[in-house]
């Protein structure tokens, strides 16, 4: 008899925050047939390299297949799940009693599905009475999160992928999405083509982004807020502000407008503080000022910051100032890095938040600990990625569960972080590879997660559109999804009745219902709609943007808010905020360059997926430093060459690129490489720890370097 045709599973990219839709089809030997989901609102069938070749980085080379456990100082050895799972609640319940819950944190990942993030918040937050619970996405968008906390009171992205179909302008500030956000920058190529749309790029390199704009703006580095405070000015005194929406939906116009015109009077001023010519700022405010259907997109370059919230509300100031929000074409759009930071954040899955949006007010503690019926409720913010680290190194920390992420290779002192992991009383690290540079820092347990293509659960991209990721391999070996384990440790903690999920379907209904639960309206974070879904409803659940209520149609998505205001403030208003003055560049004498850091087209975090796709590698093989040839000859170093950089932190060795597109004295180099792919590469190690004060956010962008040849 002829064999069954196997059948496409439509699923989730596992990489960016664009989120697309995948159709998978196991080959039968061990790889997938990949091809985008026409019918995936995200991407409409379209893929990037890197979610193309998802098909050959799935096979079983490098994953870690069984349960370990290590012996006193001896080697981790193969155990079973439950002598695994044993020695983690131990441990725990160990370092509980005899230090409190401060000394307990979970590190997870923007990696995670909603489901695994949802049930480590509840065990953390709601059992073990720590908010110590953070995520690489705090590296990635906490700026953007207090940002619109601070301006919308949520943390509300407003607009959907469909305005950059829409928009006459699209402006990219600290966003290379021509390599990071791939399918969004040929949306809006397209878009383009179509109906004209111009292109600004405010950068300070000049990136293959930055190539396609009919505007670049390579400004000072950090300067971003004084732009927008500029073009705030120039706006009132164009008169082209919409004097209704301030009037009815906004609160504080009038000190922010004062603060921006003390700092940046006019087009002229503003060139002066970002080194930009006074002629492109005048463009740049006129095209806004002219252009109704605007769209503002921003991702890393202004998140990264020591002043990323106020760069958030800088922007967000001149959307709200011109009502361009929440509109058909027009709106701020945080582009988020992670496929499911998105997901981390509406389940509490930062420091500073609890479940479905709710922070650390008594009501919202005491409404958590309600509907969790939780025994040990966290009832103060817990610490920050950055933070949390340090009081790992100084001993206050002594038992850390981390999740889906390397931080030995993408914390800022990245050296540290790992020191710090090496010295704990236990440490457990939850996995699907072997070999990282994490697992090399003397984890007491290594327990194996299921990988993309084998797990089941829930994602959301930038736009708030929650999709499926949906199983189309058997799990590797022995690995379990993330939930499973974290429900384990539960039971063994005396905690088994709030954990007896047996589905990521139960989880889900979870996670909808205590979004719903005394949910007046004035929460954003809503599921009311898909609380009751069926498991038959979940396994076909179609990508749908929240909030999501019920309605006689049934669940109902929601494209866009905030056009006729209905902010989650205690007013109801919008609020502006004045941005401090531009922090001046920082200064550490010895280490005259600046060091900036981020991503390359084809390579996806510290590649332990992407770094088995020979095509991917192809782009660029190696680590390299990005250099201006100036500076280079100033160094003595030539490019194919290679470089010691190094920080009052820690040094790495790279192979020099010459480029012209980098500013003078500015640095960049990828994040991807690692001790375990190439010898001292690990960029991370160089970072200082600046973060930004309100969001905790590190500064990745501007690290005192110099550098010498090797
Ligand atoms: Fe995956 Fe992002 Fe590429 Fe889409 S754009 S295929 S989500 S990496």
């Amino acid at each position: 008899a002829p064999l069954p045709v196997p059948q496409a599973t439509s699923t989730t990219c596992p990489y960016c925050g664009v989120g697309c839709g995948v159709k998978a089809t196991p080959d039968g030997q061990g790889g997938a047939i990949i091809e985008g989901d026409a019918a995936h609102p995200a991407n409409l069938g379209r893929l990037c390299s890197k979610g193309a070749a998802l098909g050959e980085t799935i096979g079983l080379e490098t994953r870690l297949l069984h349960p370990m456990v290590r012996a006193g100082d001896g080697d981790l050895q193969r155990t079973d799940w439950g002598t695994a799972l044993d020695r983690v609640a131990e441990g725990f319940r160990r370092v509980l009693e005899a230090h409190g819950p401060q000394a307990v944190a979970f590190y997870l990942s923007g990696q995670l599905l909603t489901e695994d993030y949802y049930v480590a918040n509840k065990l953390a937050k709601g059992f073990l009475g720590t908010a110590n619970v953070d995520t690489n996405s705090r590296l990635c968008m906490a700026s953007s999160v207090a940002g619109h906390k601070r301006a919308f009171g949520s943390d509300t992205v407003p607009g959907a992928y469909e305005d950059l179909d829409q928009a006459d302008l699209i402006i990219l500030t600290g966003a290379n999405s021509a390599w990071c956000h791939p399918v969004l920058f040929r949306r809006m190529a397209a878009a383009r083509q179509a109906r004209g749309t111009k292109l600004v790029v405010i950068d300070p390199r000049r990136t293959a982004t930055a190539e396609e704009a009919d505007l670049f703006l390579p400004l000072a580095q950090g300067t971003d807020a004084a732009l927008f405070s500029g073009l705030l000015v120039h706006l009132a005194d164009a008169g082209a502000l919409d004097a209704a929406f301030i009037d009815r939906h906004t609160e504080g116009f009038g000190e922010t407008l004062a603060a921006a015109r003390a700092e940046t009077p006019d087009a002229a001023a503003t060139a002066r503080i970002t080194g930009l010519p006074e002629a492109d700022v005048a463009r740049f405010f006129a095209l806004f000022r002219n252009t109704e259907r605007t769209v503002t997109c921003y991702s890393q370059g202004v998140n990264q910051s020591v002043r990323g919230t106020d760069k958030v509300n800088a922007i967000l100031n001149c959307h709200l100032a011109t009502g361009r929000i929440g509109r058909a074409g027009m709106g701020p759009f945080s582009l988020t890095g992670q496929p499911n930071a998105m997901g981390g954040r509406e389940v509490g899955g930062l420091a500073n938040q609890l479940a479905a949006h709710m922070g650390f007010a008594p009501e919202d503690v005491d409404r958590v600990r309600r509907f969790w019926d939780a025994p040990h409720m966290a009832g103060a913010e817990g610490l920050k990625a950055v933070d949390m680290f340090a009081a790992m190194a100084r001993g206050e920390i002594r038992a850390l569960w981390v999740m889906g992420t390397n931080p030995a290779v993408s914390l800022p002192r990245a050296d540290a972080a790992r020191r710090a992991m090496a010295g704990l009383d236990l440490f457990v690290l939850s996995e699907n590879v072997v070999g990282t540079d994490t697992a090399g820092c003397a984890p007491h347990v290594l327990l194996p997660a299921v990988a993309w293509g084998e797990k089941d659960g829930t994602v959301t991209n930038s736009e708030r559109r929650i999709s499926r990721q949906r199983p189309f391999l058997m799990p590797a070996g022995e690995a379990k999804p993330d939930w499973w384990a974290l429900a384990q440790v539960a039971e063994r903690l005396g905690h088994g009745w709030a954990f007896a999920f047996e589905t990521p379907a139960a989880i889900f209904r979870e996670h909808a219902a205590l979004s719903a639960f005394e949910n007046d309206g004035t929460r954003d974070f809503d599921l009311s709609g898909l609380k009751d879904v069926s498991d038959a409803a979940y396994a076909v659940l179609a990508p749908v943007q929240w909030p999501v209520r019920a309605t006689p149609e049934g669940p109902d998505g929601t494209a866009r808010l905030f056009a006729e205001g209905g902010f989650f403030t205690p007013s109801r208003r919008a609020r502006f905020l004045a941005p401090a003055p531009v922090a001046p560049a920082p200064v550490a004498p010895g280490f005259p360059l600046l060091l900036n850091t981020g991503r390359v087209r084809d390579q996806w975090h510290t590649m332990t997926r992407t770094g088995l796709s020979p095509r991917l590698g192809s782009h660029i093989p190696a680590p390299v430093l990005m250099i201006h040839p100036e500076d280079a000859a100033a160094a003595g170093i030539t490019g194919g060459g290679l470089a010691e950089i190094v920080s009052a932190h820690g040094r790495v060795v790279l192979e020099v690129r010459l480029d012209a597109g980098q500013k003078p004295g500015t640095l960049f180099a990828p994040i991807h490489w690692s001790g375990a792919t190439a010898s001292d590469a690990r960029v991370g190690a160089l970072v200082h720890p600046l973060t930004d004060p309100v969001s905790g956010q590190p500064d990745l962008k501007a690290t005192p370097v110099r550098l010498a040849p090797v």
